[in-house]
């Protein structure tokens, strides 16, 4: 049986003429990625007084991309001007979920916001702007560059800490970026995997568990065209399976 895997999708705002309707969306690279790597995706809308009775219901989790974590989560006391779209209710439900997925060991993969979100939600902090607040950084935003979703911009070296599972042969890795914020104080129990060249770190795990890993680009805009990429969902997909396995065995 294959497992399902939980994805937390993003708020939408959409200002039509008549009505503001606001959506939560989801990347349709995201499902494609959770499909092809054998698992069954389900969308997750937030619902954080019910984050505990959902995790009871999926074998594994995916944390998305999208908009900035609120500064005042990990203690910042302004707001930086490029901060955007800041969403209470999101950051609670994926604090929320994280927190319990840590608690329960349920293999989890985390992309771009979501190594932010896991970062803050284990006790870390964020750089708020790149651009701004980093010296010498690169180009993390890669559409500045005309390069295309599904290319590499960037490398990152690996394994600086911990290995990144599936590339534990690898020094290097070529990956893509869309991302003006990073992790600036790692969260006291995770490790670092993957880190760019201007310091930026670009992946991270927690040790101890079966599959609670995140990184900082988007591998389901890549895997078609580098199918090494898709390490990072038959990871979690595996784990996810031997995670269900358990639980039947119960
Ligand atoms: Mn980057």
């Amino acid at each position: 049986m294959k497992p399902v895997i939980g994805i937390t999708p993003s708020p939408l705002r959409d200002d039509a003429a008549h009505v503001t309707r606001e959506r939560f969306a989801l990347t349709t690279t995201y499902v494609a990625a959770v499909v092809a790597s054998g698992a069954i995706p389900l969308i997750l809308p937030p619902v954080p007084d019910d984050a505990l009775q959902l995790l009871d219901r999926i074998d594994g989790l995916l944390l998305s991309g999208g908009a900035d974590v609120d500064p005042a989560r990990y203690g910042d006391a302004f707001i930086h001007a490029t901060t955007y779209d800041v969403h209470p209710l999101r950051d609670a439900f994926e604090i929320d979920l994280l927190r319990s997925a840590r608690a329960r060991d349920l293999p989890t993969l985390c992309i771009c916001r979501g190594i932010q979100v896991l970062n803050v939600a284990l006790g870390g902090t964020l750089i708020q702007d790149i651009g701004d607040q980093l010296a010498n950084p690169l180009t993390h935003r890669q559409q500045e560059l005309g390069i295309s979703a599904d290319q590499p911009s960037h490398q990152v070296a690996l394994g600086e800490s911990v290995s990144l599972p599936g590339f534990e042969d690898q020094s290097f890795l070529m990956v893509n970026s869309y991302h003006h914020q990073a992790i600036r104080d790692l969260a006291p129990d995770l490790r670092v995997a993957a880190r760019a060249a201007d310091g930026v770190i670009e992946a991270v795990v927690l040790p101890g568990t079966s599959f609670i890993v995140g990184v900082q680009w988007h591998p389901e805009m890549m895997f078609h065209r580098h199918p090494e990429q898709a390490a990072l969902f038959r990871g979690l997909t595996i784990a996810s399976t031997a995670n269900r396995t358990a639980l039947a065995g119960r």
